[in-house]
């Protein structure tokens, strides 16, 4: 569903990405892990062309994307993005925010953006807060609204970066719930976080970035159990 192939990215002289290789199937959840500065965030937003990759391919759904020939906006309406803060739009409700983008980018009619809205409103427990507007909402509560803005794409996969690390600890469960949900409908998704039992529990697979290199893709089990990997086992001591 979603394939990086060489992947390099360097800003100036700092070589973020080196050569990274990345292959998540369709319905499949990919947890990504490593050190602070390892690269996760640029990783993700290479993937859905927030950065312009130096070097290397990506494919969405078989297509390879070419950005001489592609429009970049379509391309990344494909991939949905969910980051740690929620960037909503603050002068809009709930409603409105997760309308936008499909009226503005994809040109649906208001009326059936409304009502696909609704249902996904109705998916992330949001219903009731159809016509509040952003600022009266609880960061978990943001969160949810900002994981329906992106699944109002209809996006082939879902990336998200910390999407709980801003969270009060007590709000961080019905964010990650939200996203078992979407695990559990099939939905593709690459979740970088600091929720081990969340990755023990929903991930396909456990990546490790470590100085721009994937230095172990395994199973939950494998990973957290089994691995002979050095850093990792060291990693997992750390956030243990
Ligand atoms: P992670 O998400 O794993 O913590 P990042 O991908 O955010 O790591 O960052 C990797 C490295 O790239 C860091 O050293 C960071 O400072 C640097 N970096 C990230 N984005 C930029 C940017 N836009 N300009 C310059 N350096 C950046
Ligand atoms: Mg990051």
């Amino acid at each position: 569903m979603l394939e990086g192939k060489n992947i390099h990215k360097s800003f100036g002289k700092l070589k973020v990405l080196k050569g990274i290789d990345i292959t998540v199937n369709s319905g499949e959840v990919v947890v990504l892990i490593g050190v602070s500065g390892s690269g996760k965030s640029t990783l993700l937003r290479c993937l859905n062309f927030l950065e312009i990759l130096d070097e290397g391919d990506i494919t969405i759904d078989g297509k390879k994307v070419d950005l001489k020939k592609d429009d970049l906006s379509s391309v990344r309406a494909k991939v949905g993005m969910v980051f740690q803060h929620f960037n909503l739009f603050p002068h809009k409700t709930v409603l409105e925010n997760v309308m936008e983008a499909p009226v503005i980018v994809k040109k649906v009619n208001k009326k059936a953006a409304q009502e696909a809205a609704l249902q996904i409103l109705e998916k992330v427990g949001l219903s009731d807060k159809r016509d509040v507007y952003p600022n009266k909402l609880s960061g978990g509560q943001k969160q949810r609204v900002a994981i329906a803005r992106a699944l109002a794409m209809e996006p082939k996969a879902l990336l998200f970066d910390e999407p709980t690390s801003a969270l009060d600890p007590e709000l961080v469960g019905e964010v990650l719930q939200v996203m078992k949900d979407l695990a559990n409908d099939g939905m593709t998704m690459v979740v970088v976080t600091h929720e081990m039992k969340f990755a023990k529990e929903v991930a396909d697979r456990i990546i490790m970035l470590d100085e721009g290199l994937i230095i172990e893709d395994a199973a939950p089990d494998a990973f957290f159990n089994h691995s002979k990997n050095a850093r990792t086992r060291q990693f997992l001591e750390m956030v243990n």
